[in-house]
């Protein structure tokens, strides 16, 4: 690399980003720089290090050239400035559930800027609006939205995810149909941009970084507060779920034929709903609303999948997340729940007949016969009465507004390692689906980051026709690619 470096210098040219020499060897200097500036680190090789670097994914895991943990703003500029001085890549960690461990860079030798301190909740109940701290982790933001006035904003199910990522991504869960993505529900952002100066970020201040914010966030700088708009939690939820049981490759594209066309044309904004494929397969959600209206909306559905039955509850704000968390919505200091895995995502508009039979076909002749915990998950995403779908699919950087499905393929095992030969099942099913539909080009949500992803192809699909403007919000904002990763928007 050392070589590289002369002939590059050599040539005359600008180095166009930070790409330098092993950024590992990097690490004395730039630890310098943090202990000067005062700026608190886990030191490389300490307990809290070795668990601060954990990721939630076991299967992908880096080494950072440094690992800081601010506790306040001026602590994330020194960093940001640390790292962009010694040309070091910035990339900031939230909750650290990226699939692709995005949140330690997604590669070796970034600075790790944690944002774990920058966790708090604070309600303006008359107003309706919350800041919220990014690192956050989304059960215990729940729970202190709810403790000051019964307030809550729309977000992913999985209590241990975190507010930073999921919200700069994305962010879709229970109550998105009616409420939007996370990411819909930003007022404003503060950030600390790769010059490590802070700015505010909303429709009115910035509005372009803004914009970028909304869907590839990772890339343009480290946001320290979002202000959210909020609303009153709803209680006397309906949860419920339905066993599934196809017999067939043609009983699941029945199934799923009925399950997309009721997503599209009948499912109305207060019902929430997923189905989720695997060894015992389900229907589930919740349905703001009476008992007595759900059975209304849900007859036709329950009738074309030949559905009955089910467990079906009225639920408390509260209880109707903690149903979908599996578990306590208060998260456990330090976090230590991983899980060994590789997944993929899809996120059609519409899945043609013949896409619906060569996934079921897939199922049929493959995964029903895979031993290991997988699954796949349908989330009822889009369609003419949900709230994601009805903003424009160029209003944010979220480019995955008209999807009907947001699917999920995911694959993990109990036991050590995942054979990298695995990924071809995945890998397998997912083609079977594009190559059926060959001119469209699918969309692919980052917040499930697939590794077997080239960056092109990454931007492409993650993007879509939303990358070009990213691209140029990108040279201006961060021309020397402070904020960097293999599949990152400049990347
Ligand atoms: C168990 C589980 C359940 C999930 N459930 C859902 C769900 O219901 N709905 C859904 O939409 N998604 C869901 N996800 C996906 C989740 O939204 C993403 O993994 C998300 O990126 C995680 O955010 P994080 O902050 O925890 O991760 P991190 O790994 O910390 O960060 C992810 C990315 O965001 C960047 N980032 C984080 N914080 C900041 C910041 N402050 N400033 C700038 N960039 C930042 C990181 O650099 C990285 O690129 C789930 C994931 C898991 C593991």
């Amino acid at each position: 690399m050392g070589n590289l470096s002369f002939l590059v210098a050599s040539l005359g040219c600008l180095l166009p980003s930070l790409s330098h020499a092993n950024p590992l060897d990097k690490r004395a200097v730039v630890d310098t720089c943090l202990s000067t500036a005062k700026v608190p680190v886990f030191t490389s090789g300490s307990g809290d290090y070795n668990q601060a670097i954990k990721p939630f994914n076991n299967r992908v895991t880096f080494k950072p050239a440094a690992y800081a943990v601010p506790q306040t703003i001026q602590q994330v500029q020194d960093a940001v400035k640390c790292g962009s001085s010694n040309g070091v890549t910035v990339t900031a960690k939230s909750g650290g559930h990226s699939y692709g461990s995005h949140g330690l860079g997604g590669e070796d030798g970034h600075l790790i800027v944690d944002m774990r301190n920058f966790n708090s909740v604070t309600v303006d109940q008359a107003a309706f609006t919350a800041n919220i701290g990014p690192g956050g982790r989304l059960g215990n933001v729940a729970t202190a939205l709810y403790n000051q006035g019964k307030q809550a904003i729309s977000h992913g199910t999985c209590p241990g995810v975190g507010v930073g990522g999921l919200t700069l991504h994305g962010g879709y869960g229970l109550s998105s149909r009616g409420r939007g993505l996370t990411l819909d529900n930003v007022l404003e952002a503060t950030v600390v941009l790769a010059n490590s100066t802070v700015v505010t970020a909303s429709t009115t201040q910035n509005s372009d970084l803004f914009w970028a914010l909304r869907g590839a966030g990772a890339a343009f700088g480290v946001v320290t507060n979002f202000k959210f708009k909020t609303y009153t939690a709803p209680e006397n939820n309906i949860v419920f779920q339905y066993g599934v049981n196809p017999s067939s490759a043609s009983s699941l594209a029945t199934m799923l034929t009925a399950l997309q066309d009721f997503t599209i044309n009948s499912q109305p904004d207060n019902l929430n709903m997923r189905l989720f494929l695997a060894s015992q397969t389900t229907l589930s959600g919740v349905y703001y609303g009476s008992r007595s209206d759900f059975d209304k909306v849900m007859a036709p559905l329950l009738s074309k999948m030949g559905l009955s039955g089910g467990q079906i509850s009225t639920n408390t704000w509260l209880n109707t997340l903690s149903n979908f968390a599996y578990g306590p919505l208060q998260q456990a200091v330090p976090y230590d729940t991983h899980e060994t895995f590789f997944s993929k995502s899809l996120m059609p508009d519409y899945l043609s007949p013949a896409a619906i039979t060569a996934l079921s076909n897939y199922w049929n002749a493959n995964a029903r016969y895979n031993s290991r915990a997988w699954y796949l998950l349908f989330d009822c995403h889009g369609g003419n009465s949900s709230a994601v779908s009805k903003v424009a699919t160029d209003a944010t950087s979220y480019a995955h507004r008209n999807a009907t499905f947001k699917m999920q393929f995911y694959d993990r095992t109990y036991n050590g390692n995942y054979d990298p030969s695995w990924m071809s099942f995945l890998n397998g099913w997912v083609k079977s689906v594009t190559d059926a539909m060959p001119t469209v080009n699918f969309g692919m949500y980052i917040n499930y980051a697939d590794t077997s992803l080239s960056k092109e192809d990454a931007h492409k699909h993650y993007w879509k026709d939303n990358y070009q403007r990213l691209s140029d919000i990108k040279a201006v904002y961060d021309p020397k690619k402070v904020f960097e990763g293999p599949q990152l928007v400049g990347s």
